[in-house]
């Protein structure tokens, strides 16, 4: 795809250029998911996470114990390996906790459900498909958390054999009703066929998960040779990430709990044996920089452009962007 379509196909799913940030989380909702946060986990005394709820992690990365401290999000302590870089949160929501709240959270399917957050969803999966494209070599494909299904609506539309990965009980229903074929278990619990699928998506899933190396490992094994795949995660280096620290919507560690640049999530992909072929960032989040710059609540202001240097064209140029989109195959 020619450098300036791929420009406007990602404007135009970059809903704080198209509609602008403050109507785009109003109308989806998420002004009241960010409210909605599980406040009663933590103890009031030491304003951390209570302590017989969490369970403690090394780096997913490179195994160091020790990580610096970078600040407490709504009692969750997010730190920076020293070793290899990577900003994690440890502890974390115990196994049983975090699965429970993934099989039965309401507020988030009803971000995904929202009439706007559709529309730009639908052009962002279109466009990771026709990226993806040109290095597939069949039609099988595994979306992992596939959430209410839209990805594996559209691959299936476009002439892709799906199967679905999902854990939340009622969109796994759903689309187990719509005549999807659906895995409701963790995928290292799921036994699929090795040496199977030719794509296999995590849309904004990887930064939920605890230890990506296991993950990782059982996707490579149920890839075909030379398969395909396709992350997106939030770029931790993203100009809005570095301008917000925590005040940044893509850290709450009740649900997001590592956090990648191109470096570390190209070394975790290169040590599971995979070969990068793409990486790019989707998402200026612009409006929500305007926001913050001009003393406005960063999500909901409607503050206009304060620096015309930053252009669409120059962020994603300088790969900081508010998502890392990296396409990579098996070895
Ligand atoms: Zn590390």
């Amino acid at each position: 795809m020619p450098p300036e379509e791929r420009l406007n196909r990602k404007n135009a799913f970059d809903a704080s250029l198209v509609m602008g940030v403050e109507h785009f989380n109003r109308s989806t909702g998420r002004d009241r998911h960010r409210a909605s946060l599980l406040k009663d986990l933590v103890d009031p005394q030491t304003g951390l996470i209570k302590k017989d709820l969490v369970r403690h992690r090394t780096c997913p990365i490179c195994r160091d114990n020790n990580s610096n401290p970078l600040f407490v999000k709504d009692g969750f302590e997010h730190g920076r390996c020293p070793q290899c870089g990577l900003i994690y949160v440890n502890p974390v929501l115990r196994d049983d906790l975090v699965l429970e709240h993934y099989q039965d959270e309401a507020s988030w399917v009803e971000v995904l459900e929202s009439g706007p957050q559709v529309e730009m969803d639908r052009l962002k999966y279109a466009y990771g498909l026709d990226i993806a494209r040109p290095y597939l070599h069949g039609t099988k494909v595994l979306d992992l958390g596939a959430g209410t299904g839209l990805f594996v609506r559209l691959a299936s539309a476009n002439g892709f054999e799906t199967t679905a990965l999902e854990l939340h009980k009622e969109n796994a229903r759903r689309l187990s009703a719509d005549g999807f074929r659906v895995v409701t278990q963790p995928l290292d619990q799921a036994n699929l066929p090795e040496d199977h699928f030719d794509l296999v998506t995590l849309w904004e899933v990887l930064e939920h998960i605890v230890d990506p190396n296991i993950l990782l490992n059982e996707i490579h094994r149920i890839l075909k040779p030379k398969g395909v795949l396709l992350i997106l995660v939030p770029n931790v280096e993203a100009l809005v990430t570095r301008i917000l620290h925590e005040k940044s919507g893509t850290f709450g560690g009740h649900s997001h709990v590592s956090f990648f640049n191109r470096r570390t999530l190209g070394r975790l992909l290169s040590e599971t044996g995979f070969t990068m072929v793409e990486q790019e960032t989707l998402i200026t989040e612009l409006g929500t920089i305007n926001n913050y710059l001009s003393f406005e609540e960063p999500y909901l202001g409607r503050a206009p452009t304060v620096l015309d240097v930053l252009t669409p064209e120059l962020i994603h140029e300088k790969l900081i962007g508010s998502k890392l989109l990296m396409l990579v195959t098996k070895n």
